[in-house]
């Protein structure tokens, strides 16, 4: 059983996400965790889980979305979001992005921070973005002890030194489609560890890109789990069935949840 643990379906409409799950069926997908980046989009991702028998839901302020009148007020709603909402598996997305303004890079620590002890609290793993600022987001996870609940470095794109740093936090590695295209990320895989490893497609609607077939969606998944198979030289089955076993230990405390609604069902 493969799941896609992050995507951002919530700016699709209904009918759009029907189909982009029925294609995800189809290629074998059974369900995908759904992040928000703000409040307004950790609420669509709730109301989404609830409407989908086959989307969970991942509550979190990005950094690229922090508000300008920030206060304290967030970190309780996105506490009592992912408390109150049986669905929610996750805190994501959160993080630290350098490549934009740095004038909320205070706001930036606090609200990565504030997240971590949410989860923490309540037992959630963590989903989390860096971007320009990998050494300040391992500092972080350090210093708040995140690998207390552990979580996944998603979209990754790092050298092979922070991919070890992460693993030797405690954290997961997961890749996307730019695994298709990079050698550098190609040879990192090579020398991977697969019980680190997790598979994702982050999908968001791509505007920019006219043919809205080559927009990537949850069943992409395949095609990365088939570059891993290709460059392990491994089955890949074999492949599927370690990805899958990371996701459930990473997911312990909430893969009731994730059985009541992909199997009971
Ligand atoms: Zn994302």
């Amino acid at each position: 059983m493969l799941i896609d643990p992050h995507v951002h379906l919530e700016t699709f409409s209904t009918d759009e996400i029907e189909e982009i799950m029925n294609r995800a069926n189809n290629a074998g997908i059974a369900g995908v965790i759904s992040a928000g980046v703000d409040l307004k989009t950790s609420k669509k991702s709730i109301k989404l889980s609830k409407k989908f028998t086959n989307i969970f839901s991942g509550v979190g302020i990005h950094p690229m979305n922090i508000p300008k009148d920030l206060n304290e007020e967030i970190f309780l709603e996105i506490h009592n979001l992912a408390l109150n909402s049986e669905k929610v598996l996750v805190i994501s997305e959160i993080g630290l992005d350098f490549t934009g303004d740095i004038s909320n890079r205070k706001n930036q620590f606090d609200v990565f921070r504030q997240q971590i002890r949410i989860a923490l609290e309540l037992k959630l793993p963590i989903v989390f973005h860096s971007r320009e600022s990998h050494q300040e987001v391992l500092r972080i996870l350090r210093e708040e002890k995140a690998y207390e609940v552990g979580g996944i470095m998603h979209y990754f794109q790092g050298d092979e030194n922070i991919a070890n740093q992460a693993i030797n936090l405690g954290f997961y590695l997961s890749f996307a489609k730019p695994l298709l295209r990079y050698p550098h990320l190609q040879k990192i895989i090579s020398n991977l560890n697969l019980n680190k490893i997790i598979v994702e497609t982050d999908t968001y609607p791509q505007r920019f890109k006219t043919n809205r077939n080559k927009w990537t969606e949850p069943k992409d998944l395949v095609l990365i789990i088939s570059k891993i198979s290709e460059i392990k030289k491994m089955p890949f089955n074999e492949i599927e069935a370690n990805i899958h076993n990371n996701l459930k230990s990473l997911l312990k405390n909430k893969w009731h949840i994730i059985d009541k609604y992909l199997i009971d069902n």
